[in-house]
């Protein structure tokens, strides 16, 4: 049995692809799981069509295998020992019922207190993450007045962050995105940021989960400097869907506020 303050609680992560998990919310993942609380992470596909990058010697055959390895030690390093991976393809995953009925399943049986997923627009705007938001949104809409989760969150990329991000990239002569790329990453209006946590005491083990993700060597651990990535990185950002947030609602800053 675990211990601490969050011991019996129960978060559920819901996301599209091996590496959603960390980028978004990997500080929160690292923290609550010290604190006590278990963590399933309920991951869509295998992302077999992702990049081979990293050294890997991974092929497009074993790649999805590869990368749900990669997934389960990222949430190992993350204190998250439940992943489960649905299955469904990479850069194919479609709003189906039977996803949404694989989500509600889920939530019955671990009854989490805090279902937590992409915002709508998945942040990047890719199908795939808009998909396994909207699932999931249906999905707590059947389970919510049974008493579970209690709160489902979106995580979101606060529009003033995101520019603060690419300004201090630009500031540094460092290209990354172009605006007209679909998977520009869309910034959330500040004002529907519902909580903001600090994530710099674990910012360290997210980076490590990070790094887990060997294959995906383009992405944004491995070549952004370190300093940026912490100011960028070491505050995790959420829209709360259930209970909608308030007009003027002040930002948490521990996603349990409210939870006895
Ligand atoms: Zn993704």
């Amino acid at each position: 049995m675990s211990e601490g303050r969050l011991a019996g609680k129960r978060i559920l992560g819901v996301f599209a692809h091996p590496d959603d998990e960390s980028y978004t919310m990997g500080g929160c993942i690292a923290r609550y799981s010290a604190e006590g609380c278990a963590v399933t992470m309920l991951t869509f596909t295998r992302g077999e069509a992702g990049q081979i990058g990293g050294g890997s010697d991974a092929t497009k055959e074993t790649l999805g295998q590869v990368r749900e390895a990669e997934l389960r030690e990222a949430c190992r390093t993350l204190g998250c020992a439940d992943v489960r991976v649905v299955g469904t393809p990479d850069g194919g995953t479609q709003n189906t019922e039977e996803g949404v009925q694989t989500i509600v399943d889920v939530i019955e049986e671990l009854k989490p207190d805090l279902v937590i997923t992409m915002e709508p627009g998945g942040v990047t705007r890719h199908p795939d993450h808009i998909a396994v938001s909207a699932m999931t949104r249906t999905a707590v809409e059947r389970t919510c007045d049974k008493g579970y989760p209690r709160k489902l969150f979106f995580t979101a990329w606060p529009a003033a962050a995101f520019q603060a991000f690419m300004k201090l990239l630009a500031d540094r002569d460092i290209q990354w995105i172009s605006p007209d790329d679909p998977l520009y990453p869309q910034g959330a209006p500040d004002q529907t940021i519902a909580a903001l946590v600090d994530v710099m005491p674990w910012i360290d083990t997210k980076r490590a989960a990070l790094k887990a993700h060997v294959t995906q060597s383009d992405e944004i651990i491995n070549w952004c400097p370190e300093d940026i990535f912490a100011t960028s990185m070491g505050v995790e950002s959420f829209q709360r869907m259930w209970p909608s947030k308030t007009a003027g609602e002040i930002p948490a800053e521990d996603l349990f506020e409210g939870i006895a």
